[in-house]
Order: structure tokens, then sequence, then C-alpha cells
């Protein structure tokens, strides 16, 4: 397992969109292994491979009950909202209140190939869509919004 450079905001390749994964092949698990080390060692909840400036559909997500590795995910099913604050690796020491689903269904495949289906809520749906958004070239930076309460305070 290797340490690699995480892509910092201002890197065009951060809003370019990644290509579905094809082969599960040893790279693959390479990769996989690398961006895990490199989510701990950044203590991370989640890390994307582009952020490793590789643009494929990949991520690893622990919010501290395991390592989760999704290949080509795809969110089937998204019911209520949370607004919570978030953050990302590649921007550091920037964070913002964003909507997001308050729980998810997400599509994956493993590194062998396999699909299979996770259901998640809280941290770890805003995890999910956050990584996904990665792969679609989205940054948490885009979706910052009011919390209810505050829209609220403001008169709105
Ligand atoms: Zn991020």
């Amino acid at each position: 397992m290797a340490y690699r450079n995480i892509v910092k905001i201002g890197d065009p390749v951060l809003s370019k969109k990644s290509r579905k994964v094809d082969k599960f092949d040893d790279r693959l698990g390479i990769l996989l292994d690398d961006m895990a080390e490199t989510m701990y060692q950044a203590q991370g909840a989640g890390l994307s491979a582009v952020q490793v400036g590789i643009l494929k559909r990949a991520c690893v997500v622990d919010v501290g009950d395991g390592l989760l590795e999704l290949i080509n995910p795809e969110v089937i099913d998204a019911q209520g909202e949370q607004f919570e604050q978030e953050g990302c690796l590649s921007i550091p020491g920037e964070c913002g209140v964003t909507m997001r689903p308050a729980v998810v269904k997400v599509k994956a495949q493993t590194r062998t190939g396999k699909w299979v289906i996770y259901k998640a809520e809280g941290l770890k749906a805003r995890c999910f869509c956050h990584e996904i958004d990665h792969m679609d070239g989205i940054l948490f930076t885009e979706r910052i919004t009011e919390t209810p309460e505050a829209a609220e305070e403001a008169g709105g």
C-alpha cells in the first residue's frame, strides 16, 4: 500500500466526470488499497479515485464502522433530507452546510465485480452522496445551503 497525493481544489481534474470501471483486476485492487491508506492518513471519512487523479468511478468510505469500497456506485433510492456540516479532503479548511437525503440505497460493485446493495443513513448517506458527486465532477461547495432554521431566522 502506498500513500497517494490528494488533488486539491483548483485542479481541473476535480470537475471532470469519472469513467465506469470495467476491469476488475489487480490494478484496481492496488488503487483501492492506496486510496484507503490515503484516506486514513488524511483522517477523512471518504475518498474518491478522482481525488488521487484517477478518473474511475470508485471510492472508499469509512465512517467508523469499517472500510467500504464502492465501484460504479449508483443511488437507487433516496428518502427525506438532512442538513449537516460537510468538508472535503480536496478543500482543506473549508466546510459548509449541505442538504443530502436522510436515507439512501446505493447499488455498487465490489473489487471483484459483484453487485451489492447498501442502505445508509446519517453520516454514511452523506458520504456516499458526496463521493458519488465527486465521480460526476461536483464538489460539496456547489451544494452549500442554509439550514432551514437559519433561513427562518433570516426571515425566509
Ligand atoms: Zn470530497
